[in-house]
Protein backbone atom coordinates (compact mmCIF):
# COMPACT_ATOMS: atom_id res chain seq x y z
CA UNK A 1 0.00 0.00 0.00
CA UNK A 2 1.39 3.47 -0.94
CA UNK A 3 2.01 5.79 2.10
CA UNK A 4 -0.07 9.04 2.22
CA UNK A 5 2.47 12.08 0.78
CA UNK A 6 2.47 15.41 2.95
CA UNK A 7 3.32 18.30 1.83
CA UNK A 8 3.92 20.99 5.26
CA UNK A 9 5.47 19.51 7.94
CA UNK A 10 3.55 19.21 11.44
CA UNK A 11 5.16 20.87 14.46
CA UNK A 12 6.07 18.05 16.71
CA UNK A 13 6.51 18.91 20.20
CA UNK A 14 7.76 15.37 22.28
CA UNK A 15 6.53 15.50 26.03
CA UNK A 16 7.56 13.43 29.15
CA UNK A 17 6.42 10.06 30.99
CA UNK A 18 3.62 8.12 29.99
CA UNK A 19 2.31 10.36 27.26
CA UNK A 20 5.61 10.31 25.74
CA UNK A 21 5.91 6.49 25.64
CA UNK A 22 2.26 6.16 24.00
CA UNK A 23 3.53 8.70 21.86
CA UNK A 24 6.16 6.91 20.41
CA UNK A 25 3.61 3.33 20.05
CA UNK A 26 1.47 5.66 18.16
CA UNK A 27 3.92 6.85 15.45
CA UNK A 28 5.46 4.02 15.03
CA UNK A 29 2.08 1.69 14.49
CA UNK A 30 -0.77 4.64 13.83
CA UNK A 31 1.33 6.83 11.67
CA UNK A 32 4.21 5.92 10.29
CA UNK A 33 2.76 2.82 8.29
CA UNK A 34 0.37 4.62 6.79
CA UNK A 35 2.29 8.27 5.94
CA UNK A 36 5.18 9.45 4.74
CA UNK A 37 5.47 11.57 8.00
CA UNK A 38 6.93 15.15 7.58
CA UNK A 39 7.51 16.78 11.09
CA UNK A 40 9.57 19.16 12.70
CA UNK A 41 10.62 17.99 15.80
CA UNK A 42 11.19 19.55 18.96
CA UNK A 43 11.61 17.76 22.28
CA UNK A 44 9.92 19.31 24.98
CA UNK A 45 10.70 16.33 27.06
CA UNK A 46 11.71 17.90 30.37
CA UNK A 47 15.49 17.13 30.13
CA UNK A 48 15.69 18.65 27.09
CA UNK A 49 13.83 21.96 28.33
CA UNK A 50 16.24 22.15 31.03
CA UNK A 51 19.68 21.59 28.75
CA UNK A 52 18.33 24.22 26.64
CA UNK A 53 16.95 26.80 29.33
CA UNK A 54 13.62 26.09 27.95
CA UNK A 55 14.42 28.00 24.42
CA UNK A 56 13.18 24.75 22.94
CA UNK A 57 9.51 25.25 24.11
CA UNK A 58 9.99 29.28 22.53
CA UNK A 59 11.15 27.74 19.47
CA UNK A 60 8.60 24.78 19.17
CA UNK A 61 6.21 27.94 19.75
CA UNK A 62 7.31 30.21 16.89
CA UNK A 63 7.61 27.19 14.67
CA UNK A 64 3.76 26.44 15.31
CA UNK A 65 3.22 29.93 14.89
CA UNK A 66 5.37 29.95 10.96
CA UNK A 67 3.62 26.43 9.77
CA UNK A 68 0.26 26.88 11.17
CA UNK A 69 -0.55 23.52 12.68
CA UNK A 70 1.48 21.46 15.69
CA UNK A 71 0.69 18.23 17.55
CA UNK A 72 2.01 18.23 21.35
CA UNK A 73 2.57 15.46 24.11
CA UNK A 74 2.00 16.17 27.65
CA UNK A 75 4.65 17.64 30.05
CA UNK A 76 5.75 17.88 33.17
CA UNK A 77 5.38 21.28 34.41
CA UNK A 78 7.92 21.27 36.86
CA UNK A 79 7.26 22.35 40.86
CA UNK A 80 9.48 21.86 43.60
CA UNK A 81 9.69 17.66 43.84
CA UNK A 82 10.24 18.13 39.48
CA UNK A 83 13.25 19.98 40.17
CA UNK A 84 15.13 17.82 42.71
CA UNK A 85 14.06 14.80 40.80
CA UNK A 86 15.32 15.79 37.30
CA UNK A 87 18.22 18.35 39.06
CA UNK A 88 16.72 21.44 36.93
CA UNK A 89 18.69 24.39 37.13
CA UNK A 90 15.26 26.60 37.69
CA UNK A 91 11.29 25.74 37.84
CA UNK A 92 10.75 26.39 34.80
CA UNK A 93 7.42 27.53 33.43
CA UNK A 94 4.53 25.77 32.18
CA UNK A 95 5.31 25.16 28.56
CA UNK A 96 1.56 25.50 27.86
CA UNK A 97 1.38 28.82 29.34
CA UNK A 98 4.69 29.60 27.27
CA UNK A 99 3.42 28.12 23.75
CA UNK A 100 -0.14 30.17 24.68
CA UNK A 101 1.58 33.42 25.22
CA UNK A 102 3.45 33.05 21.90
CA UNK A 103 0.70 32.24 19.94
CA UNK A 104 -2.01 34.12 21.59
CA UNK A 105 -4.13 31.35 21.43
CA UNK A 106 -7.85 30.28 23.37
CA UNK A 107 -7.81 26.71 23.84
CA UNK A 108 -11.18 24.33 23.34
CA UNK A 109 -11.31 21.53 24.87
CA UNK A 110 -14.03 19.13 23.41
CA UNK A 111 -15.11 15.24 24.77
CA UNK A 112 -14.64 12.50 22.61
CA UNK A 113 -18.11 10.65 22.37
CA UNK A 114 -17.92 6.91 21.52
CA UNK A 115 -21.12 4.11 22.38
CA UNK A 116 -20.47 2.46 25.77
CA UNK A 117 -19.29 5.78 27.73
CA UNK A 118 -22.50 7.23 28.55
CA UNK A 119 -22.52 11.22 29.91
CA UNK A 120 -24.32 11.69 33.18
CA UNK A 121 -26.24 13.84 31.38
CA UNK A 122 -28.60 11.94 29.65
CA UNK A 123 -29.84 14.33 27.14
CA UNK A 124 -26.05 15.35 25.88
CA UNK A 125 -25.84 13.57 22.65
CA UNK A 126 -22.60 15.55 21.26
CA UNK A 127 -20.13 17.32 22.52
CA UNK A 128 -20.00 20.34 24.46
CA UNK A 129 -16.88 21.97 24.01
CA UNK A 130 -15.62 24.90 26.35
CA UNK A 131 -13.49 28.15 25.27
CA UNK A 132 -11.51 29.48 27.84
CA UNK A 133 -10.07 32.67 28.06
CA UNK A 134 -6.67 32.34 29.70
CA UNK A 135 -5.76 36.06 31.07
CA UNK A 136 -6.75 38.03 33.47
CA UNK A 137 -9.78 38.27 36.22
CA UNK A 138 -9.07 36.77 38.99
CA UNK A 139 -5.88 35.23 38.06
CA UNK A 140 -3.98 38.01 37.83
CA UNK A 141 -5.39 40.27 40.62
CA UNK A 142 -4.20 41.77 43.64
CA UNK A 143 -5.55 41.61 47.49
CA UNK A 144 -5.71 42.45 50.35
CA UNK A 145 -6.87 41.91 53.82
CA UNK A 146 -8.29 45.14 55.48
CA UNK A 147 -7.30 45.38 59.07
CA UNK A 148 -10.06 47.57 60.11
CA UNK A 149 -12.27 49.94 59.50
CA UNK A 150 -11.24 52.73 56.80
CA UNK A 151 -11.94 53.46 52.73
CA UNK A 152 -10.87 50.88 50.19
CA UNK A 153 -10.70 53.16 46.63
CA UNK A 154 -10.04 52.14 42.74
CA UNK A 155 -7.49 54.86 41.33
CA UNK A 156 -6.39 55.13 38.01
CA UNK A 157 -3.91 57.39 36.72
CA UNK A 158 -3.35 57.66 32.99
CA UNK A 159 -0.28 58.65 31.56
CA UNK A 160 -2.48 61.95 30.08
CA UNK A 161 -3.05 63.08 33.47
CA UNK A 162 -6.30 62.01 33.47
CA UNK A 163 -7.45 60.76 37.45
CA UNK A 164 -10.38 58.41 37.70
CA UNK A 165 -11.84 57.06 41.32
CA UNK A 166 -14.25 55.02 42.97
CA UNK A 167 -14.91 54.10 46.20
CA UNK A 168 -14.86 50.07 46.90
CA UNK A 169 -15.96 50.25 50.35
CA UNK A 170 -16.09 51.87 53.39
CA UNK A 171 -15.03 49.61 56.17
CA UNK A 172 -16.11 49.55 59.63
CA UNK A 173 -14.51 46.52 60.67
CA UNK A 174 -11.65 44.43 59.10
CA UNK A 175 -12.52 42.51 55.81
CA UNK A 176 -10.68 41.89 52.19
CA UNK A 177 -11.01 43.41 48.89
CA UNK A 178 -9.45 42.32 45.50
CA UNK A 179 -8.64 44.26 42.31
CA UNK A 180 -9.00 42.68 38.98
CA UNK A 181 -7.95 43.74 35.43
CA UNK A 182 -8.42 42.52 32.05
CA UNK A 183 -7.45 44.47 28.75
CA UNK A 184 -9.39 44.92 25.80
CA UNK A 185 -6.74 43.48 23.06
CA UNK A 186 -6.89 39.98 24.86
CA UNK A 187 -10.77 39.78 25.05
CA UNK A 188 -10.80 40.80 21.55
CA UNK A 189 -8.34 38.01 20.53
CA UNK A 190 -10.51 35.44 21.98
CA UNK A 191 -13.71 36.54 20.36
CA UNK A 192 -11.76 36.43 16.97
CA UNK A 193 -10.29 32.75 17.76
CA UNK A 194 -14.10 31.39 19.38
CA UNK A 195 -15.98 32.80 16.40
CA UNK A 196 -13.14 31.46 13.71
CA UNK A 197 -13.12 28.26 15.30
CA UNK A 198 -17.14 28.11 15.40
CA UNK A 199 -17.28 28.74 11.49
CA UNK A 200 -14.42 26.27 11.39
CA UNK A 201 -16.01 23.41 13.19
CA UNK A 202 -19.13 24.26 12.07
CA UNK A 203 -21.00 24.78 15.22
CA UNK A 204 -23.04 27.35 17.45
CA UNK A 205 -21.08 29.76 19.54
CA UNK A 206 -22.60 30.34 23.19
CA UNK A 207 -20.93 33.33 25.81
CA UNK A 208 -22.23 33.98 28.86
CA UNK A 209 -21.14 36.42 31.95
CA UNK A 210 -22.65 37.97 34.28
CA UNK A 211 -23.02 41.91 32.89
CA UNK A 212 -26.54 42.57 34.54
CA UNK A 213 -24.64 42.90 37.61
CA UNK A 214 -21.04 43.77 36.71
CA UNK A 215 -21.92 46.65 34.18
CA UNK A 216 -18.93 47.63 33.17
CA UNK A 217 -16.48 44.85 33.73
CA UNK A 218 -18.41 41.78 32.23
CA UNK A 219 -20.51 44.21 29.99
CA UNK A 220 -17.42 44.97 28.29
CA UNK A 221 -17.03 41.38 27.27
CA UNK A 222 -20.40 41.10 26.18
CA UNK A 223 -19.94 44.08 23.78
CA UNK A 224 -16.76 43.53 22.75
CA UNK A 225 -18.01 40.01 21.76
CA UNK A 226 -20.94 41.68 19.91
CA UNK A 227 -19.00 44.21 18.18
CA UNK A 228 -16.90 41.79 16.67
CA UNK A 229 -19.45 39.48 15.69
CA UNK A 230 -21.28 42.42 13.75
CA UNK A 231 -19.11 43.39 11.90
CA UNK A 232 -16.65 40.80 11.10
CA UNK A 233 -18.72 37.39 11.39
CA UNK A 234 -22.75 37.94 10.87
CA UNK A 235 -22.40 37.48 7.22
CA UNK A 236 -20.58 34.40 7.34
CA UNK A 237 -21.89 32.76 10.81
CA UNK A 238 -25.38 33.16 9.02
CA UNK A 239 -24.30 31.72 5.60
CA UNK A 240 -23.14 28.68 7.18
CA UNK A 241 -26.57 29.04 9.27
CA UNK A 242 -24.94 29.15 12.73
CA UNK A 243 -26.27 31.30 15.76
CA UNK A 244 -24.38 33.59 18.25
CA UNK A 245 -25.86 33.49 21.41
CA UNK A 246 -25.73 35.57 24.59
CA UNK A 247 -27.04 35.33 27.64
CA UNK A 248 -26.33 35.49 31.39
CA UNK A 249 -23.70 32.81 33.40
CA UNK A 250 -26.94 31.13 35.52
CA UNK A 251 -29.27 31.17 32.43
CA UNK A 252 -26.44 29.35 30.27
CA UNK A 253 -25.96 26.83 32.85
CA UNK A 254 -29.52 26.04 33.25
CA UNK A 255 -29.24 25.82 29.31
CA UNK A 256 -26.61 23.46 29.08
CA UNK A 257 -27.66 20.85 31.31
CA UNK A 258 -30.83 20.94 29.21
CA UNK A 259 -28.98 20.51 25.71
CA UNK A 260 -28.43 18.41 23.58
CA UNK A 261 -24.47 19.96 23.34
CA UNK A 262 -23.23 20.41 19.89
CA UNK A 263 -22.16 23.88 20.48
CA UNK A 264 -19.06 25.47 21.63
CA UNK A 265 -19.19 27.69 25.05
CA UNK A 266 -17.13 30.40 25.66
CA UNK A 267 -15.89 31.51 29.01
CA UNK A 268 -14.42 33.84 31.46
CA UNK A 269 -11.36 32.64 32.89
CA UNK A 270 -12.41 31.69 36.04
CA UNK A 271 -15.88 30.14 34.23
CA UNK A 272 -13.96 28.18 32.22
CA UNK A 273 -11.82 26.56 34.73
CA UNK A 274 -14.80 25.35 36.72
CA UNK A 275 -17.08 24.97 33.68
CA UNK A 276 -14.09 22.49 32.01
CA UNK A 277 -13.94 19.87 34.86
CA UNK A 278 -18.08 20.21 35.51
CA UNK A 279 -18.31 19.39 31.69
CA UNK A 280 -15.44 16.66 31.14
CA UNK A 281 -16.22 14.42 34.23
CA UNK A 282 -19.81 14.68 33.17
CA UNK A 283 -19.01 13.55 29.71
CA UNK A 284 -17.43 10.58 31.52
CA UNK A 285 -13.64 10.54 32.05
CA UNK A 286 -10.34 13.05 31.63
CA UNK A 287 -8.71 10.50 29.24
CA UNK A 288 -11.46 10.93 26.13
CA UNK A 289 -10.75 15.16 26.34
CA UNK A 290 -9.12 16.71 23.47
CA UNK A 291 -7.94 20.00 23.57
CA UNK A 292 -6.78 22.69 20.68
CA UNK A 293 -4.99 26.15 21.04
CA UNK A 294 -6.09 28.21 18.37
CA UNK A 295 -4.63 31.62 17.66
CA UNK A 296 -7.03 34.57 16.31
CA UNK A 297 -5.02 34.73 13.15
CA UNK A 298 -5.57 30.90 12.31
CA UNK A 299 -2.74 28.83 13.72
CA UNK A 300 -3.62 24.98 15.74
CA UNK A 301 -2.19 23.24 18.23
CA UNK A 302 -3.52 20.15 19.29
CA UNK A 303 -2.90 17.76 22.45
CA UNK A 304 -4.63 15.56 25.01
CA UNK A 305 -6.26 17.23 27.72
CA UNK A 306 -4.69 15.15 30.58
CA UNK A 307 -1.28 15.30 31.76
CA UNK A 308 1.50 12.91 31.57
CA UNK A 309 -0.23 10.41 33.83
CA UNK A 310 2.61 9.93 36.05
CA UNK A 311 1.69 7.22 38.40
CA UNK A 312 0.99 4.88 35.42
CA UNK A 313 4.53 6.21 34.45
CA UNK A 314 6.25 4.51 37.29
CA UNK A 315 4.39 1.39 36.85
CA UNK A 316 5.80 0.90 33.72
CA UNK A 317 9.24 1.88 34.80
CA UNK A 318 9.17 -1.06 37.13
CA UNK A 319 7.83 -3.57 34.37
CA UNK A 320 4.27 -3.62 35.63
CA UNK A 321 1.70 -4.02 32.67
CA UNK A 322 0.25 -0.55 32.17
CA UNK A 323 -3.31 0.29 30.22
CA UNK A 324 -2.78 3.95 30.18
CA UNK A 325 -5.53 5.70 27.84
CA UNK A 326 -3.96 6.85 24.27
CA UNK A 327 -7.03 7.87 23.06
CA UNK A 328 -6.80 11.46 23.55
CA UNK A 329 -3.61 11.79 22.15
CA UNK A 330 -4.28 9.83 19.54
CA UNK A 331 -6.73 12.54 18.58
CA UNK A 332 -4.54 15.43 18.89
CA UNK A 333 -2.94 13.94 15.91
CA UNK A 334 -5.89 13.00 13.79
CA UNK A 335 -6.67 16.80 14.37
CA UNK A 336 -3.39 17.43 13.32
CA UNK A 337 -3.39 15.53 10.16
CA UNK A 338 -7.01 16.47 9.35
CA UNK A 339 -6.27 20.25 9.82
CA UNK A 340 -2.87 19.86 7.47
CA UNK A 341 -5.04 17.97 5.32
CA UNK A 342 -7.47 20.50 4.70
CA UNK A 343 -4.90 23.78 4.67
CA UNK A 344 -2.33 22.09 1.94
CA UNK A 345 -5.60 20.64 -0.12
CA UNK A 346 -4.76 16.92 0.81
CA UNK A 347 -8.33 14.91 0.79
CA UNK A 348 -6.52 11.39 1.00
CA UNK A 349 -4.60 12.61 4.67
CA UNK A 350 -7.55 14.24 6.21
CA UNK A 351 -9.43 10.97 4.97
CA UNK A 352 -6.56 8.92 7.18
CA UNK A 353 -7.98 11.46 10.11
CA UNK A 354 -11.08 10.24 9.72
CA UNK A 355 -10.09 6.48 9.49
CA UNK A 356 -8.06 6.61 12.40
CA UNK A 357 -10.30 8.17 14.41
CA UNK A 358 -13.17 5.80 13.30
CA UNK A 359 -10.90 2.93 13.92
CA UNK A 360 -10.35 3.90 17.64
CA UNK A 361 -13.82 4.35 17.81
CA UNK A 362 -14.72 0.94 16.79
CA UNK A 363 -12.17 -0.80 18.60
CA UNK A 364 -14.24 0.46 21.97
CA UNK A 365 -17.27 -0.31 20.55
CA UNK A 366 -16.02 -3.59 19.71
CA UNK A 367 -15.22 -4.10 23.80
CA UNK A 368 -11.58 -3.73 23.80
CA UNK A 369 -10.70 -0.75 25.85
CA UNK A 370 -7.89 0.41 28.44
CA UNK A 371 -8.85 0.33 32.26
CA UNK A 372 -10.20 3.38 33.10
CA UNK A 373 -12.92 2.73 30.34
CA UNK A 374 -13.52 -0.94 31.22
CA UNK A 375 -14.60 0.49 34.55
CA UNK A 376 -17.17 2.37 33.85
CA UNK A 377 -18.75 1.28 30.49
CA UNK A 378 -21.79 0.23 29.85
CA UNK A 379 -21.10 -2.52 27.21
CA UNK A 380 -21.56 -6.32 28.85
CA UNK A 381 -17.98 -8.02 28.90
CA UNK A 382 -15.36 -5.23 28.26
CA UNK A 383 -11.78 -6.75 27.36
CA UNK A 384 -9.41 -4.64 29.67
CA UNK A 385 -6.25 -4.03 26.98
CA UNK A 386 -2.84 -2.91 27.94
CA UNK A 387 -1.51 0.48 25.85
CA UNK A 388 0.33 -1.52 23.33
CA UNK A 389 -2.33 -3.96 22.71
CA UNK A 390 -5.04 -1.59 22.36
CA UNK A 391 -3.00 0.11 20.12
CA UNK A 392 -2.21 -2.83 17.83
CA UNK A 393 -6.51 -3.49 17.93
CA UNK A 394 -6.86 -0.22 16.27
CA UNK A 395 -3.98 -0.84 13.82
CA UNK A 396 -5.25 -4.14 12.87
CA UNK A 397 -9.00 -2.12 11.92
CA UNK A 398 -7.09 0.43 9.86
CA UNK A 399 -5.43 -1.82 7.99
CA UNK A 400 -8.62 -4.53 7.92
P1 LIG B 1 -2.72 13.43 34.86
O1 LIG B 1 -1.46 13.09 34.19
O2 LIG B 1 -3.80 13.96 33.98
O3 LIG B 1 -3.25 12.13 35.61
C1 LIG B 1 -4.11 12.16 36.75
C2 LIG B 1 -4.82 10.83 36.88
O4 LIG B 1 -5.90 10.80 35.94
C3 LIG B 1 -3.97 9.62 36.54
O5 LIG B 1 -3.20 9.21 37.63
C4 LIG B 1 -5.01 8.64 36.10
O6 LIG B 1 -5.77 8.12 37.19
C5 LIG B 1 -5.98 9.53 35.33
N1 LIG B 1 -5.61 9.67 33.90
C6 LIG B 1 -5.26 10.82 33.25
N2 LIG B 1 -5.02 10.57 31.98
C7 LIG B 1 -5.21 9.24 31.79
C8 LIG B 1 -5.09 8.38 30.67
N3 LIG B 1 -4.73 8.84 29.47
N4 LIG B 1 -5.37 7.07 30.85
C9 LIG B 1 -5.73 6.59 32.03
N5 LIG B 1 -5.85 7.35 33.14
C10 LIG B 1 -5.60 8.67 33.02
O7 LIG B 1 -2.48 14.52 36.00
P2 LIG B 1 -1.35 14.59 37.14
O8 LIG B 1 -0.95 13.22 37.55
O9 LIG B 1 -1.90 15.54 38.11
O10 LIG B 1 -0.12 15.27 36.43
C11 LIG B 1 1.02 14.58 35.96
C12 LIG B 1 1.93 15.56 35.23
O11 LIG B 1 1.25 16.06 34.09
C13 LIG B 1 2.30 16.77 36.08
O12 LIG B 1 3.71 16.90 36.09
C14 LIG B 1 1.63 17.94 35.40
O13 LIG B 1 2.46 19.08 35.42
C15 LIG B 1 1.44 17.47 33.98
N6 LIG B 1 0.28 18.01 33.25
C16 LIG B 1 0.48 18.36 31.97
C17 LIG B 1 -0.56 18.82 31.17
C18 LIG B 1 -0.28 19.17 29.73
O14 LIG B 1 0.83 19.04 29.26
N7 LIG B 1 -1.28 19.60 29.01
C19 LIG B 1 -1.85 18.90 31.72
C20 LIG B 1 -2.05 18.52 33.06
C21 LIG B 1 -0.98 18.06 33.80
P3 LIG B 1 -5.38 6.77 37.99
O15 LIG B 1 -4.06 7.04 38.63
O16 LIG B 1 -6.51 6.67 38.95
O17 LIG B 1 -5.32 5.65 37.02
MG1 LIG C 1 -8.93 23.79 36.84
Amino acid sequence: MAKIQMKTPIVEMDGDEMTRVLWKMIKEELLLPFIDLKTEYYDLGLAHRDETDDQVTKDAALAAKKYGVAVKCATITPNAARVEEYHLKQMWKSPNGTIRAIMDGTVFRAPIIVKGIEPYVKTWEKPITIARHAYGDVYKAVEMKVPGPGVCRLVYEGDDGTELQETVHRFEGPGIVQGMHNVESSIESFARSCFNYALDTKQDLWFASKDTISKKYDHTFKDIFQEIYDSQYKEAFEKAGLTYFYTLIDDAVARVIKSRGGYIWACKNYDGDVMSDMVATAFGSLAMMTSVLVSPDGNYEYEAAHGTVQRHYYQYLEGKPTSTNPVATIFAWSGALRKRGELDGLPELSAFADRLEQATLSTIESGVMTKDLALITTLPDPHTAESGEFIKAIRERLEG
